[in-house]
């Protein structure tokens, strides 16, 4: 198989932010927990919580948001602000390179902001000791001066609450995980979910849609708001040649089959990561590090964007030994499922 044919730069079912987001993505973001689809848990949770701070008067607990990208950690940690009523900081763990810097946001906050840290498990080991003091005492710890001159002076902030967003909440440091007293795991949406999220979306971009034809772009999205609204623009757009501009079951049908989406929301590159598994590696166990060299990808891309939906719908299943091609994934990719015979490790035999 040709690795070249692997289109991760472009590909339309990533869940990760990309540049084609940025034109709609602001004005598709709901503003409060009302019209904030779905999790609710999450909701549940964060409603007791935002009412017991307003009743305080106090400033609500840090939070940490974690679950795959494209499910709302951004838009729920805007909304916690806008429901507190107070001011939002967004910065990202990568962009925060030196101590200084997170002491200059830190102290510029005001009384009760939010400081809302993306891709948190990024933060550098020196920028996270600065962190500590702060998240639990409101104070920043400043070493002045160098060798046996240095002396540290304790300066305070205003009380603030850090909302933390992560893909993977095992690899944020143990004491930064512990100064969080909220921790929100983001689920993957249901096609009735992401349905109502379509609908509004459409409204919001004056696009006409009915039921069906939303419900249909709704399944294939991959429970991932992020690619549910990008499908449906490119459904518009197709809607808008090819139709009367009305996105219809048979015209959502239609555009994702010129898409080359399955009913499933797998692509093009989902199928061929299944199909080298199959190919090279039997079905697997492949090791993840294996398994993103054959694909020229990543092995955290894989880990985080890729496998959550192929484990939720039961193609992949992750063991000790590495990745495996489960027997639904053969039946829908249509190749014959052989069956090993574990007493003979990698050896395969024809299962009736
Ligand atoms: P993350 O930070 O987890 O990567 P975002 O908060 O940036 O995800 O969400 C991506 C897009 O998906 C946003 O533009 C937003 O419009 C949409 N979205 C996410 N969650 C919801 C939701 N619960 N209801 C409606 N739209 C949502």
């Amino acid at each position: 198989m040709d690795m070249d044919e692997f289109d991760f730069e472009n590909r339309i079912m990533s869940s990760e932010y990309s540049g084609e987001d940025t034109e709609v993505e602001p004005s598709l973001r709901p503003r409060s927990l009302e019209e904030y689809t779905g999790q609710e848990k999450a909701k549940e949770v964060l409603k007791i919580y935002i009412e017991a701070a307003k009743k305080r008067g106090d400033t609500l607990d840090h939070v940490l948001l974690y679950g795959p990208p494209g499910l709302g950690k951004t838009t729920l940690a805007a909304i916690i602000a806008n429901e507190l009523g107070v001011n939002i900081r967004v910065t990202s763990g990568p962009a925060i390179e030196k101590q200084g810097d997170l002491a200059a946001l830190l102290s510029n906050l005001a009384e009760g902001d939010v400081l809302f840290i993306d891709e948190i498990h990024r933060l550098s080991r020196q920028v996270e000791e600065i962190l500590y003091p702060a998240l639990e005492d409101f104070s920043l710890d400043i070493i002045i001066g160098k060798g046996p001159a240095a002396r540290s002076i304790r300066l305070p902030l205003s009380r603030f609450t850090l909302i933390g967003a992560t893909t993977r909440a095992g690899q944020l440091t143990t004491p930064l995980r512990d100064r969080f007293g909220v921790l929100l795991r983001l689920e993957l949406y249901t096609p009735e979910e992401l349905c109502t999220i379509v609908k509004r979306s459409a409204g919001i971009l004056n696009i006409p849609i009915d039921e069906d034809g939303a419900l249909e772009i709704a399944s294939r999205s991959r429970g991932t708001p992020r690619i549910a609204n990008r499908l449906l623009k490119r459904v518009r757009d197709f809607a808008q040649v090819r139709g009367d501009g009305v996105i219809t079951l048979e015209l959502a049908r239609e555009a994702l089959a010129v898409l080359e989406i399955d009913e499933l929301g797998l692509d093009n590159t989902d199928r061929k990561m299944l199909e080298a598994i199959i190919n090279f590696y039997d079905g697997g166990p492949v090791g993840l590090e294996t398994l993103a060299a054959t694909v020229g990808e990543e092995a955290i891309t894989l880990e985080d964007v890729y496998e959550p939906y192929l484990m939720q719908i039961g193609f992949l299943s992750r063991t000790p030994r590495g990745r495996c091609v489960t027997r639904s994934a053969y039946e829908h990719l249509g190749i014959p499922y052989k069956k090993k015979d574990p007493l003979e490790g990698g050896s395969q035999i024809p299962l009736e």
